[in-house]
């Protein structure tokens, strides 16, 4: 492509609206534009970006062999119905009628769809198992639509939907989806790691969360330090490390002993006021689980966990107390509930608990706590389990390493479903003895347009992006430097001629433009590689090419123009770990 001749209105002044790297640098590079809140057209560099996220995706997928739709963006409301999500879903999904009073949505996922097409044509085991995807435009009414790519609302997505005819197929499935994503995310070019995510009801270690390793990320993770063991994991699912101890009925020890702490609500007021650490504290958090009261208990340092809560509990709705439940559950307002006497049938705690040591606990009873409070002894504890949130420092629950908080952006994510959808749809088939059973189904999304955003948030500098060669919008930036000098301007044209015939995806900067306007340019667009011819390379029979990741120039002799292109080429895409 000719630069002359293209569309790319780059910007020198970094728009206000963008607050992170990649934003700024997509508009600058004239890669996107904003049209609406959230909603961005793509220009032919960041489509071309975003085609190679696209084919790199595709390719990994069918070599798993998952097939390739193409599903719509406008679903009927009907269909929402019949799973409760046309309730459920929330403000994200953008609901209208047509001309005739129908309702309708626009598709911020395709689960209804893809098991209503399903149902309709498979009925025998023997056309199981199925994987289905697509690529396609997703629709979400985000609250806070921002960073560009990042978090649009409208955005593209590759989704795919399995299904199997038992566990042990979807759980198959599941697997050969997980290696399709490590190899595409791999060469993409990303650094990341797939993080076991909370799968809620299903159970089991069959939810992962891709995470792209960037600063600017909206999601914490915690990740093993030791590079060997790998474990990363999100804050809702990751396990800490139980500390053992016992919690025997001691009555050698001292008793129960009520202390007044008038007005002292907050773990922080009470400790002050006490003069002890939150360490010493065990507090009591109380529950409404599916209509019944619960109290969970953590010690005061820490933060609960209410995905594991829920989790332990089976609980469907999970929400902390209203004051009035606190008051009618605890005999005391908020700040004050305790274990000793609780009129809460159900009371769990967090297993550093189990510790036989003195707690310091609410009184259930305004402006009191109790010292010395043994929970073996003094209260029915139902059981006690993992309930804490982890934190940097912790133990690592695979190999007892050091964990460490990192930030992270989900690009991707794998979820088996189970029968979620097949029940709520009727997606049955007949099973090997003519039984008729529903399907094990399980989803499977990749943010195709997001990843672009993501891999320029993990390589850049302060001259722009610097791309991974597999998803630069073009690989080579080919510059002529030659002024007036048509010798440099016909060597130029013949040897973008050259690469062209090579199958080299090379853009040529052939505008009547300054030397630094084109290096800045091509800098910010971040082509992985440049070529400059300017009038003394082409006297001494050389290019200059310079590696835009590592700044290196070389100078590659003209003879024999593209064996010697390919031969530096290659050790690009090598240093990039991508050959
Ligand atoms: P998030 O927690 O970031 O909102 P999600 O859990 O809602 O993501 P999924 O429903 O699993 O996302 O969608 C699959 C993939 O689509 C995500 O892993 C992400 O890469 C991408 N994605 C989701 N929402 C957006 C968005 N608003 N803009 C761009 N990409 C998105
Ligand atoms: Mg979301």
């Amino acid at each position: 492509m000719r630069l002359s001749r293209y569309y790319v209105p780059t910007l020198k002044e970094t728009p206000a609206e963008a607050e992170v790297i990649s934003h700024k640098i997509l508009l600058r590079a004239g890669m996107i534009r904003k049209l609406t809140s959230g909603i961005y057209n793509y220009l032919p560099l960041g489509l071309r970006s975003v085609n190679k996220v696209a084919n790199i995706v595709r390719e990994e997928m069918n070599r798993a062999g998952a097939i390739e739709v193409l599903l719509p963006t406008v679903q009927p409301g009907d269909l929402w119905k019949e799973t409760g999500r046309w309730e459920f879903y929330g403000k994200e999904l953008l609901r209208f009628k047509d001309r005739h009073d129908r309702d309708y949505c626009l598709g911020p996922t395709h689960e209804e769809v893809i098991t209503d097409l399903v149902r309709g044509e498979v009925r025998s085991y023997k056309q199981l198992p199925l994987n289905l995807y697509q690529i396609q435009t997703k629709f979400r009414d985000e609250i806070r639509p921002r960073f560009g790519l990042m978090r649009g609302r409208e955005f593209i997505m590759k989704d795919a939907y399995s299904f199997d005819k038992d566990e042990a197929g979807a759980e198959e499935s599941y697997r050969a989806m997980y290696e399709a994503y490590s190899r595409a995310f791999k060469r993409i070019g990303l650094k990341f790691r797939a993080v076991r995510a909370d799968s809620g009801a299903i159970g089991g270690d069959f939810s992962h969360e891709f995470m792209v390793l960037a600063d600017t990320g909206e999601d914490t993770i915690a990740v093993c330090l030791d590079e060997g063991c790998g474990y990363a994991a999100n804050l809702e699912k990751a396990a800490t490390v139980d500390p053992g101890g016992q919690c025997p009925a001691t009555t050698a020890l001292p008793g129960v002993e009520e202390v007044a702490t008038p007005d002292q609500h907050t773990v922080e007021e009470v400790c002050n006021f006490l003069n002890v650490h939150p360490s010493e504290l065990a507090k009591t958090l109380l529950f409404d689980a599916d209509g019944e009261p619960v109290a969970a208990l953590v010690r005061g340092d820490r933060e609960l966990n209410d995905v594991k809560l829920r989790n332990l509990l089976g609980a469907n709705e999970l929400n902390l107390a209203t004051a009035e439940q606190v008051q009618a559950w605890s005999g005391a307002p908020v700040g004050f509930a305790g274990p000793v006497n609780l009129k809460v049938k159900r009371i769990v705690a967090d297993f550093e608990l189990r510790q036989d040591q003195g707690w310091i606990t609410g009184a259930n009873k305004a402006d009191a706590h109790l010292k010395n409070v043994h929970l073996g002894r003094d209260a029915e504890i139902e059981c006690f389990a993992d309930l804490r949130v982890i934190t940097p420092g912790d133990r690592c629950p695979e190999c007892g390493g050091r964990i460490d908080f990192w930030k992270g952006i989900e690009v991707g994510h794998v979820f088996k479903l189970g029968l979620k959808y097949s029940k709520a749809m009727s997606a049955t088939f007949l099973d090997e003895n003519g039984k008729e059973k529903f399907m094990v189904m399980g989803c499977y999304g990749i943010g195709v347009s997001r990843i672009v955003a993501s891999a320029i948030e993990q390589n850049n500098d302060e001259n722009g992006a610097i791309f991974p060669p597999s998803i630069a919008p073009y690989e080579v930036c080919l510059m002529a430097l030659g002024g007036k000098d048509q010798s440099v301007t016909d060597k130029a044209e013949e040897l973008y001629a050259q690469l062209q015939e090579a199958g080299i995806e090379v853009l040529y900067d052939d505008r009547d433009e300054r030397p630094g306007v084109k290096f800045n340019d091509a800098d910010l667009i971040g082509y992985p590689m440049q070529l400059v011819l300017g009038g003394k390379g082409l006297k001494n029979g050389i290019i200059e090419a310079k590696d835009r990741r590592t700044g290196e120039r070389a100078e590659l002799p003209l003879d024999d123009f593209i064996t010697n292109f390919n031969a530096w080429r290659d050790d690009i895409w090598r240093a990039w770990g991508l050959k």
